[in-house]
């Protein structure tokens, strides 16, 4: 006990060691001295159980830290007193070799796991049961027309898709199913050294004990290959920016003969060129000349469904708006329709004629502050700062 070996020289790495090299030198050394491979061996049982410590606290970001602080003593519950907390919770000496197996083999199926490297290393094929597809995403973009009115679109795109040699079982014709030859149909496949042992699922068959004989050679046993797919949409009214539709069963085709994933669209609405969309209601700007907006009188306004006629008020101010009252989009979820907000701009003339200019000049002349009395009123609260 005095004279424990560094973790890091019992991974045979130095000390600023990667996460990633401190797993793999774990992988490898434990396949080596595992007691499965070296029955009756006390000295490859140490080695091992001494791999499991060593992995054990270098794998956990906190417990390495303390070791790489204070060494052994940060795990002694001696010393674990000047440690600052570094052995608080499950950081104690004893650590299970076997727990932190059970635990690493826990991820089956997890890429890289240690489980796969351990009972996978026959490099054969995968050839394990049904497996749903992957969900797809696939971003639409339509016009603000298309998304207050709906409309019917058909999308094409490259997607997985369930292999024609083999109808998607991905055995090859006339190949037979057959016992897994890792788990001698068992399912399961255990190991330990005599008073520990503990199951797991076959990596190989994926647990259901068989396995086909000679996968697909189109698809490699996938069941699925790579294949043009044309999806019919129905967009529904009121759709925005962002939504996002679902459509069951459109995704990647599962794996063997499993059930497909789903298809997400997301919609882009377009900019429009008149209308800003503000949820339900819909805005336009529409200019009007200073003289319509003086004498007042009637504008034609674009509407999404065909145009409509404002009444202009004589003495209408520029900014002022005008709510047309269910021209706007039509909710999706309680059906209620938005309006249309028409904001009149007024367009000051430029570029006069000299005829024009003096019209303006004699116009300017017969005007007194009740014709403007919005500036009067400023003015007249200016004043105070003027003098
Ligand atoms: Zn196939
Ligand atoms: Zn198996």
């Amino acid at each position: 006990m005095a004279s424990k070996r560094d973790y890091y020289e019992v991974l045979g790495l130095a000390k600023g060691a990667s996460d990633d090299e401190i797993k793999k030198a774990y992988r490898k050394l434990a396949v080596k001295y595992h007691p499965d491979k070296n029955p009756g061996d006390k000295a490859a049982e140490e080695k091992f159980k001494e791999l499991g410590e060593a992995y054990g606290v270098l794998s956990d970001a906190d417990k390495r830290a303390a070791y790489d602080q204070y060494g052994h003593a940060a795990f002694d519950p001696r010393a674990r007193a000047g440690a600052g907390g570094a052995g608080r919770g499950r950081g104690g000496v004893d650590i299970d070799p076997f727990e932190i197996f059970r635990q690493a083999a826990g991820g089956a199926g997890g890429a890289g796991g240690i489980f796969e490297s351990l009972f996978g290393m026959g490099g054969e094929e995968e050839t394990g049961g049904p497996q749903r597809g992957e969900n797809l995403q696939y971003t639409l973009g339509i016009t603000l027309e298309e998304a207050v009115q709906g409309v019917e679109k058909e999308i094409r795109f490259d997607r997985m898709g369930k292999c024609g040699a083999c109808e998607g079982s991905g055995a090859e014709k006339g190949s037979r199913v057959v016992q897994c030859r890792t788990c001698h149909g068992r399912g399961r496949v255990v190991t330990g050294n005599g008073f520990i042992s503990f199951q797991q699922p076959c990596p190989r068959c994926s647990g259901r004990g068989e396995m086909i004989e000679h996968p697909c050679r189109q698809c490699r046993g996938e069941g699925r290959v790579q294949q043009p797919a044309t999806v019919r949409l129905r967009i529904p009214a009121g759709v925005d920016d962002g939504s996002r539709l679902r459509s069951s069963g459109q995704g990647a085709a599962g794996f063997r003969g499993g059930p497909s994933g789903d298809l997400y669209v997301v919609l882009r609405v377009q900019e429009h060129d008149l209308f800003k969309r503000d949820g339900d209601d819909l805005l336009c700007e529409v200019p009007i000349s200073f003289v319509q907006a003086a004498l007042g009188g009637e504008v034609d306004v674009p509407t999404l469904t065909g145009k409509a006629r404002i009444v202009i008020p004589a003495g209408t101010q520029p900014g002022h708006l005008f709510r047309l009252k269910g021209r706007g989009v039509k909710n999706l979820q309680d059906g209620s329709v938005g309006d249309l907000h028409v904001r009149v701009t007024v367009e000051v003339p430029t570029k006069l004629n000299a005829m024009q200019k003096a019209k303006l000049e004699e116009f300017g002349k017969l005007c007194d502050e009740s014709v403007n009395p919005r500036a009067k009123g400023f003015f007249d609260r200016a004043k105070e700062f003027f003098t």
